[in-house]
């Protein structure tokens, strides 16, 4: 019989790939909790109409990527491609609007259907921040710094760069937008299939063209300053001197564009060279229209998400997680009296494994090989004086010393 596969584009990982993963994890925690995001939860499962309201019916992952199923109930549900729409959704319909404003972190699952390949793929991880009911520059400021703050904890804020643009208000949108379907227009017999559709209901999405026959009429597009109202540029100067003062490097770039409707003024992507065709770690932006298309109260927020395994990829390979003692046992009566050692030795702190397969020298490079500090050896004539030998691994210095002072020594 045929032993079951993966679903494509799903991982299942073990050893140094995990522990890479859960890496970026810890610093997300450690750095989120410097910056006072508090953690949240959202389901990994939705209503499909939060997404398709939220993200927006003519984007890719809407229109492309959801993994969306009638469930038994007959209601259609979809399995989150991002994490923006569903807490969003909760703010709304979990009264979380009364603690606004609101700094809050979470991380987990996304589902898209896409074409498998390095750093990208079906079941994916995403770190996630927003900060909801503030409209104010500071709160862009505060989120931006997060994210430089995390690529610097992981030790990879030196490939990476900070692309910063500004999307300006919906006036300012609004006129660029008509602009653009002026130059596109323009060039109407070069577009891709793609690219018209985008031209009747998304031109900005052109901006963002992979396609290397559209890319110099994209780059040739007008830029958005020409039409940034002066409230717009007035803002988009508050979050570049905040970055300033709080020393987040950016460069601008003028043609970048996030896709969804809702977003405005502020828009990001931390990009890198090193992997390849997926160079975007993190990315976000100001999205003040989201929570209105979701039926709620006009609510400024921001917010970003990066993949994890993108960013697992690119950090220096983890310390293994390793026991601080392994207890070798000899002989029968020692294996018997090892487990209530092994007992005391974790009731008070100390992580300790037990080597008790093969002979002596096998169960000491099992000691070894686990990168333990300490091996705890004892035979049965050892024990019949309650003593064991407590071997430093690294330095090989081996002592005798009495059963009831190991706690105290391995506890330090
Ligand atoms: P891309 O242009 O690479 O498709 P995106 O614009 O669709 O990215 P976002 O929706 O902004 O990505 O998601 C934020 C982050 O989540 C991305 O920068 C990336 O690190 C990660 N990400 C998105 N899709 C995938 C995927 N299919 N597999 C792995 N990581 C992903
Ligand atoms: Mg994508």
């Amino acid at each position: 019989m045929m032993t079951p596969q993966p679903v494509r584009g799903t991982q299942s990982l073990i050893g140094e790939e995990v522990d890479r993963f859960h890496a970026v994890i810890a610093a997300f925690n450690r750095v989120r909790r410097l910056f006072g995001f508090k953690r949240v939860e959202v389901p990994v499962i939705e209503h499909t109409e939060v997404f398709a309201r939220s993200i927006g019916e003519t984007t890719d992952v809407v229109s492309k990527e959801m993994y969306t199923f009638e469930d038994r109930g007959g209601e259609s549900i979809t399995l989150r491609p991002e994490f923006t729409a569903g807490i969003c959704r909760a703010y709304l319909s979990e009264g979380w609007q009364q603690l606004a404003p609101l700094k809050l972190a979470t991380y987990g699952p996304a589902f898209r259907y896409e074409r498998p390949q390095k750093g990208r793929f079906r079941q994916f991880h995403q770190l996630d921040a927003e900060v909801i009911g503030s409209a104010d520059a500071i709160a862009d400021v505060e989120l931006l710094s997060l994210g430089d703050q995390l690529l610097k904890e992981l030790g990879i804020a030196e490939g990476v760069t900070l692309q910063l643009n500004t999307l300006g208000d919906a006036e300012t949108r609004d006129a660029w937008r008509n602009a653009l379907v002026e130059h596109f227009q323009a060039h109407r017999e070069s577009l891709s299939e793609d690219s018209l559709v985008r031209l009747e209901k998304n031109p900005l999405r052109i901006l963002d063209t992979k396609n290397p026959q559209e890319r110099p009429i994209a780059d040739a597009a007008p830029a958005i300053d020409e039409f940034l109202t002066p409230e717009a540029s007035e803002f988009f100067a508050q979050v570049t001197e905040g970055l300033d003062a709080a020393g987040v490097k950016w460069t601008r770039n003028p043609r970048l564009v996030r896709g969804l409707d809702y977003y405005r003024h502020t828009a990001f992507e931390f990009v890198t060279d090193r992997l390849g065709a997926q160079g975007t770690v993190l990315a976000g932006g100001r999205y003040d229209g989201l929570i209105e298309a979701l039926g709620g109260p006009h609510t400024p927020a921001v917010g970003w998400a990066a993949g994890i395994e993108r960013l697992g990829m690119m950090i220096d390979k983890p310390e293994p997680e390793r026991p601080f003692a392994v207890l070798v046992p000899v002989g029968e009566a020692a294996e018997k009296r090892a487990i209530s050692i092994l007992a005391e030795l974790r009731s008070i702190g100390v992580s300790t494994d037990m080597a008790f397969r093969g002979n002596m020298k096998k169960r000491m490079s099992k000691a070894s090989e686990a990168g333990a500090k300490y091996a705890v050896i004892f035979g049965d004539e050892e024990l019949a004086k309650d003593m064991v030998q407590v071997k430093e691994l690294e330095t090989g210095v081996q002592r005798a010393v009495m059963i009831d002072t190991v706690f105290g020594l391995l506890r330090k």
